[in-house]
């Protein structure tokens, strides 16, 4: 029987990006382990939260939260260590210890980015995995509540229905996705028409810096606090834990789904639909998904297990400024798309074989969608539409996706990225430059 595929569902794919795998020497992380020892006041717990790959526990912990998997292949490389911090206090040692001795760390929540800049990486690397920090404290009262970065949306949801039957947050649908990414990336769901992201909805957050400081939104300043709202967390800081407003349930909320294949006159349906949808009253919360999509090119075997998910804006998404955080799409978009492809098979032929034909589908869309540029969502993370020079972040480099993802928002972004993380530790193939690390490298 052919398998449903899901979208909260692992992605089935083992596509090798990276072609060589990182060779781990035991000098790579001795050094490190050293300074988070000695920086920690020798303090014995700091083993126990430290996987080296000669740790038994090391691929379980690595491979757990993993969502697509064909990052869990042997090719894909891997960390040189996983720490997972029990306490916040454990997070100013990893960082200061990767800046000596020269490693970038990937911070992972849920592990849900779909090209798993979270966990893998060509340079030496390693993971700050928070998932043991998801303390969630809800104050009713004040619709209000804490929810800390390791925290997955289900478990979010699950504390505020314990505490009110009334209040809700307007996140995403999938109950797996980490709240560090998702909050950081913008995240939209059923909500979505009613309240907006769940980036709109966020009062106040906790971060660590490049120098360690835990800041509030306070401290950190509005600059700050704006672009970790929507710009994607990765490029200016370690969050631990956000502060969002609460929101009431309407009475009733209508979630239309049409789920149709071409047979059933799925194009025609979508066609009609899109023109209107954005006007349709804002409790109601619509999805297209279609499978087969109707072109000769797409009734290949590749698509067997393929989806094109349409989710309308309008309602709220018109009323918020395209400026007010760094998620630009607003008025004017009547959706976005998300492609998706499934497929089990682990070899390497097999995996060319779907991306390549994802990759076709994505450009025979591109005369339906927003074009100059052809915009994209930084939450569903694509490195085909640009990656940043390696090892020399430019800003020429990084505005061919920045300006996909954010538009005209990027060049503050870039700017608030100069201000507080200057020599550019913060970074992975897309995240935000910083131009002074750029001048710096480049004697200008
Ligand atoms: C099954 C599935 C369902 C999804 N459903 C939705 C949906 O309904 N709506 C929607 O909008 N999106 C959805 N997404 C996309 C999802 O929002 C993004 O993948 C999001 O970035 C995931 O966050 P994460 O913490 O789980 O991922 P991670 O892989 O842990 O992180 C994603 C990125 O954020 C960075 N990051 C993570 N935590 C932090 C932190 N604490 N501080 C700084 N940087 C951090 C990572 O380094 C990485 O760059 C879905 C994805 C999947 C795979």
């Amino acid at each position: 029987m052919m398998k449903t595929p899901s979208i909260c569902s692992p992605l089935f794919a083992l596509l090798v990006i990276f072609s060589c795998s990182w060779a781990v020497s035991s000098d790579g992380y001795d050094d490190f382990i050293q300074c988070m020892s000695l920086q920690s006041n020798n303090d014995s717990s700091i083993s126990n939260v430290v996987y080296t790959p000669n740790n038994t526990s090391y691929s379980s912990i690595l491979n757990f939260s993993i969502q697509n998997l064909r990052f869990t292949s042997e090719t894909t490389p891997k960390p040189l260590l996983i720490v997972t911090p029990v306490q916040e206090s454990q997070i100013q040692p990893i960082i200061y210890c990767a800046k000596e001795n020269g490693m970038q760390i990937r911070v992972r929540s849920g592990g849900h980015d779909y090209e798993g800049l979270s966990y893998a990486s060509e340079v030496p690397f390693v993971i700050l995995d928070l998932f043991n920090l998801r303390e969630i404290s809800v104050d009713a009262d004040n619709k209000t509540a804490w929810v800390q970065s390791g925290s997955t949306i289900g478990e979010l949801y699950y504390r505020i229905s314990e505490t009110s039957q009334t209040l809700g947050f307007p996140a995403g649908v999938c109950p797996t996705v980490g709240v560090g990414g998702h909050f950081s990336g913008g995240g939209y769901g059923a909500l979505l028409r009613k309240y907006g992201l769940a980036a709109d909805n966020i009062i106040d957050a906790r971060l660590v810096d490049v120098n360690g400081r835990i800041l509030d939104r306070k401290s950190m300043r509005e600059d700050l606090f704006w672009a970790i709202r929507g710009g994607g967390g990765a490029s200016f800081g370690v969050i631990l834990a956000w502060k969002i407003q609460l929101v009431d349930v309407p009475e009733q909320v209508t979630v239309f789904t049409i789920n149709k294949t071409l047979d059933q006159n799925a194009t025609n349906i979508v066609h009609r639909w899109q023109y209107i949808a954005h006007k349709f009253n804002e409790d109601l919360f619509i999805g297209v998904y279609i499978r087969r999509v109707n072109s000769k090119l797409f009734f290949e075997e590749e698509a067997e297990e393929a989806e094109m998910i349409l989710s309308p804006y309008g309602g709220r998404m018109e009323e918020i400024s395209d400026s007010a955080i760094p998620f630009p799409h607003r008025a004017g978009n009547l959706y976005k798309i998300q492609h998706l492809v499934y497929w089990e098979q682990e070899e390497i032929e097999a995996s060319d074989k779907y991306i390549n034909w994802i990759r076709k589908l994505y450009s025979y869309m591109a005369p339906y969608v927003s074009r100059f540029p052809r915009a994209a969502y930084i939450n569903y993370r694509d490195l085909d539409i640009g990656v940043n020079n390696k090892g020399n972040t430019s800003y020429a480099q990084a505005n061919i996706w920045g300006i996909k993802y954010f538009k005209n928002n990027f060049n503050r972004l870039v700017h608030v990225k100069t201000k507080v993380d200057p020599a550019n530790f913060f970074q992975n193939e897309q995240s935000i430059p910083s131009l002074y690390s750029w001048w710096n490298k480049n004697g200008k």
